[in-house]
């Protein structure tokens, strides 16, 4: 039976419960145990895949195609266990699988109820994702005090009553800084903590984020009033970048005090390869600018893998990768002046026809000037409807999302290019959007002599998927001949994956989404290979002209 950690936030949301749960399980990991996580979500939508990565964050897709909170990929990137479905529940999921079995007759007449029924149903769900592991880290969404978030709380607090020893609170909250009274306010903690204990949940840990470290007397009081140990009252203050976390809180002793009250044996901690990342991060010797022209540019967490992954794609040669946030809504051909001094373009994944247009423009800015180009999903479609206009002169040209009268679909649905003249048979009809995609990972075989082949240095890879729209092969031919290299194509060859440019120093893009699988120790073969084009375009190209001249 796995030991299991509950996580929890009070006082204000925002306090990095996700990563700082994450940087533990790290930490813990590399003592040598099998550890897991697991995310509840209060919210009702029954996974986050409909729900605007404008309010919410990006929507993180796992191996086995689960459209899950963004928090997974924290987990992802610092742990090596792979999450999946059964690691993320939210209310929803859980009120539809209990209101099914309840349809199915499973309840055998009772009245169905939250407690036992929901809270049940979440138990065994975290049971089920426990089994196997040594550690299972559960992280609450929300902050103690939110209605929605009562039925897990109480499931957690029964678990935590089932599991005894094996079973500990870690508590995440805010000690604020009043700098007109020159100390440290330690009120609003004792509050969440007297909250969580009125639900019978008394914390064993708590991580108290602050702009200082707390002195060992503020410490103290906050143990005295919470009735936490002193020792395990840890200090968080902000760090330079979250890569350092496992190490900040194995040196406060988290990972020893964690494993001791759980009574765990383990190894002595090994965190070599996150002082190497961090090494990494903090003695840089190059610094590019990546021009990122997307849509929803300004909601920071919308594009929360792709962000990391592209500066993960630095640290192998010690790049410091800036990102520019261009709102391809602003772009048009007079206006490319976002782009005139960038070392490379990148369009990322995205839904609609906003800002469409503006992204074809910077793409066809990046192919005209041998300018490193990266196209993710909606990137990839946009760079084919780009060269199938200005290449293959095939004038409005265009993805069917956008435009179901264009007389090139180049990208469509499946379903709408069956036809093999290129005419449209069907049409879909939109009429649900949620869980209609293809999703998850999918094999993808590799073109001998290709760009994609020399970044992966493989014939077969794996990557997830998460659109409807895919490249109409009615147009391969066409678009082959015209220059254009399918570099990747799915396991049975039926789909396109990856399209590249072989007169172009890097311009490669793909229908997949490569930015889930990044992670700072390893990087990402595409975001290595796209980083490192693009130093070498500073390098040769734009450090060989005088500056401020821009090469059209
Ligand atoms: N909107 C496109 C599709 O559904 C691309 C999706 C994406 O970029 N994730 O196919």
């Amino acid at each position: 039976m796995a030991s299991l950690i509950f996580v929890t936030g009070g006082v204000v949301s925002s306090l990095g419960k996700g990563i700082s749960a994450a940087s533990l399980a790290s930490a813990l990991e590399n003592r040598g145990l099998k550890v897991t996580m697991i995310k509840l979500d209060p919210y009702i939508n029954v996974d986050p895949g409909t729900m605007s990565p404008f309010q919410h964050g990006e929507v993180f897709v796992t191996e086995d195609g689960a459209e899950t909170d963004l928090d997974l990929g924290h987990y992802e990137r610092f742990i090596r266990t792979r999450m999946g479905k059964i690691n993320n529940y939210t209310t929803g999921r859980i009120y539809s699988n209990v209101i099914a079995k309840e349809r199915h007759g499973d309840y055998l007449g009772a009245t169905v109820q939250v407690i036992p029924h929901i809270t049940d149903e979440i138990k065994q769900g975290v049971e089920k994702a426990a089994e196997g592991f040594d550690i299972a880290m559960v992280e609450i969404g929300g902050t103690v005090g939110d209605i929605e978030s009562l039925p897990f709380l109480e499931a957690i607090r029964q678990l935590g009553v089932e599991y005894g020893r094996q079973a500990i609170f870690m508590h995440l909250t805010l000690v604020p800084y009043l700098k007109a009274a020159g100390e440290v306010k330690t009120k609003p903690t004792q509050h969440s903590v007297k909250e969580l204990r009125s639900i019978g949940i008394q914390p064993d840990v708590l991580i108290c984020r602050s702009e200082r470290m707390l002195t060992e007397q503020e410490r103290r009081k906050i143990s005295l009033f919470t009735n936490v140990e002193e020792r395990a009252v840890i200090s968080a203050v902000d760090v330079d970048n979250i890569y350092q976390l496992p190490v900040y809180f194995h040196q406060q002793g988290l990972d020893d005090i964690v494993l001791e009250k759980l009574g765990i044996e383990a190894n002595r901690s090994y965190l070599d390869d996150w002082i190497e990342v961090d090494d990494r991060i903090s003695n840089t010797q190059h610094e590019i600018t990546v021009a990122m022209v997307g849509k929803y540019v300004d909601h920071s967490d919308a594009y929360k893998s792709l962000s990391e992954a592209v500066r993960h794609g630095g640290l192998r040669q010690r790049i410091k990768v800036n990102i520019r946030a261009v709102d391809s809504s602003t772009i048009n051909r007079e206006g490319l002046d976002s782009l005139a001094d960038v070392d490379a373009i990148l369009v990322p994944g995205g839904f609609g026809p906003r800002g469409f247009e503006g992204k074809v423009k910077a793409i066809q800015f990046a192919r005209e000037n041998n300018i490193p180009y990266l196209g993710i999903c909606y990137g990839m479609q946009a760079a084919v409807v780009e060269f199938a206009r200005n290449v293959c002169g095939m004038e409005g040209a265009n993805t069917t999302e956008n435009d179901i009268d264009t007389p090139y679909p180049v990208i469509a649905m499946i379903t709408e290019w069956l036809d093999a003249t290129g005419k449209r048979e069907i049409r879909s009809e939109d009429s649900d959007l949620g869980g209609t995609m293809r999703l998850g990972g999918q094999r993808c075989r590799l073109r001998p002599d290709t760009l994609a082949r020399k970044v992966y240095a493989e014939d077969v890879i794996v990557e997830r998927h998460r659109h409807r729209y895919e490249f109409n092969n009615n147009y391969r031919a066409e678009i082959k001949q015209k220059g254009m290299v399918l570099s990747g194509v799915s396991a049975d060859e039926t789909l396109v994956e990856i399209i590249e440019l072989p007169e172009h120093p890097f311009f490669l893009a793909c229908q997949f989404h490569p930015e889930f699988t990044s992670s700072p120790r390893g990087g990402h073969p595409l975001f290595n290979g796209f980083i490192e084009a693009a130093l070498r375009y500073q390098q040769e190209v734009r450090g060989a002209l005088p500056d401020g001249v821009v090469r059209l």
